[in-house]
């Protein structure tokens, strides 16, 4: 089995032997592999999806890992789409911004930066931005609108070439692709090389214990590798030189946390929240096994409500059509067995998605135009993070007596 060979065999943190998973959401395709309408019926590539806790560190992760290369060279993602990414990443800039102080001009690098959002958010706010983005298609974009980007992957190569074109940073960022790269220990290492004795790191992520509590399980697709914890990151840190000295929650993918961390010894006090953090986890057992086979468990009847909620409607001769198609779609799409049969199409306003279908599952992704050539009786919410935004828009449908379908924490119609 030609997918046997990306099976992890150690933590991708800390290096000790993996256990069996607690989750298993079957054999999947690639999230953002997207299948053009003419590619319909031809296989795709599919490898397991499922969950492993490390019993050492509890850093929760993938256990498979598929070859980057697979996955990020042409991304579809753009960050800049929603207005709630723009106004998110302008605070975030201005967070950045007030840890640095008065200096003139201070570096800051973005790794994974997509189409350089929070780049440009940087220079606004008075910093020196650059991004480091993979996907080609992405990095072309931003550096043709003048946000500096170097189209790489994060690797010393990297480093050396930052710093010597624009010297040390006072701060190096990675939003969501923290969780996304296979070989983290090697990023933290080359982070500690590239940020100044006094600057600082900032990461921004799912979080671990949002995803358990309210039934995220959707997060779980095979770019997103690693479901990150406050404990597991804290030890991580910790055995590559580094340290927490705050955290801010914020409420990007329906809860997130930003981690801040410096060189062990740098000139930041530790905020209490750090261990208020940390006593939390341990109080609901993160560090146990039981809250994972509970999530599990949960997760299975998850879609047994979803798929009996589907085929009553669909008994009752009524249509379902989609919107959004996120990554996490794609996990909800594959895990519960959905085809054009029961979705008949699914509106996404990204136009780099149009044409194209969700993989595994030969359902077309069109444009929200569509809602209005030929509404459906029931709307289901894939992006449902962005669920007010989407419903205040399609509110016109209400009126025509269309229905939506909020999917977690539990199917809900609405
Ligand atoms: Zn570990």
């Amino acid at each position: 089995m030609e997918h046997n060979l990306y099976q992890r065999k150690t933590c991708r943190y800390c290096d000790t032997p993996l256990g069996s998973a607690f989750l298993d959401l079957g054999l999947q395709p690639l999230a953002n592999n997207l299948p053009r309408k003419d590619d319909a019926g031809k296989p795709e590539f599919r490898c397991p999806l499922s969950l492993v806790k490390c019993p050492a560190c509890a850093l929760v992760q993938l256990t498979h890992s598929v070859p980057a290369n697979l996955m990020f060279d042409e991304y579809l993602y753009v960050s800049s789409t929603t207005r709630t990414f723009r106004t998110h990443f302008a605070e975030y800039a201005e967070d950045v911004k007030s840890r640095i102080g008065s200096k003139k001009n201070a570096l800051a690098v973005d790794i994974g930066s997509n189409d350089g959002l929070l780049v440009s958010c940087y220079e606004k706010c008075g910093l020196k931005g650059v991004g480091v983005e993979p996907a080609k298609n992405l990095a072309a974009d931003a550096n043709q609108r003048g946000i500096v980007t170097l189209n790489r992957y994060f690797d010393l190569e990297t480093v050396r070439e930052i710093t010597a074109r624009f010297g040390k940073a006072q701060v190096v960022s990675a939003n969501n692709v923290f969780a996304h790269i296979d070989d983290i220990q090697s990023v933290i290492r080359n982070v500690r090389e590239l940020i100044a004795d006094d600057g600082f790191f900032v990461i921004e992520f799912a979080y671990l214990v949002t995803m358990l509590e309210k039934m995220y399980f959707d997060m779980v697709y095979h770019e997103h590798v690693c479901y990150i914890g406050v404990t597991a990151l804290h030890r991580f840190a910790e055995r590559f030189g580094m340290e927490f000295f705050d955290i801010k929650a914020v409420d990007t993918h329906g809860g997130s946390l930003r981690v801040f961390m410096q060189k062990k010894g740098g000139p930041r006090t530790r905020e209490k929240v750090v261990g208020d953090y940390l006593a939390a986890e341990s109080e609901k057992g993160c560090l146990g096994d039981g809250i994972y086979h509970d999530f599990s468990k949960r997760v299975l009847a998850f879609r047994s409500k979803l798929n009996d909620m589907l085929s009553d409607i669909k008994r009752s001769g009524k249509t379902v059509c989609g919107y959004g198609a996120p990554a996490k779609a794609t996990t909800i799409i594959n895990f519960c067995g959905l085809t054009p049969a029961t979705i008949d199409y699914i509106v996404d306003d990204n136009p780099l998605k149009q044409g194209r279908l969700v993989p595994g599952s030969g359902i077309p992704i069109v444009p929200s135009s569509h809602l209005h050539a030929s509404p459906a009786h029931y709307v289901l919410i894939f992006a449902w993070n962005f669920a007010p935004e989407i419903i205040k828009k399609i509110e016109f449908l209400k009126e025509k007596g269309v229905r939506f379908i909020i999917p977690l924490p539990e199917p809900l119609i609405v």
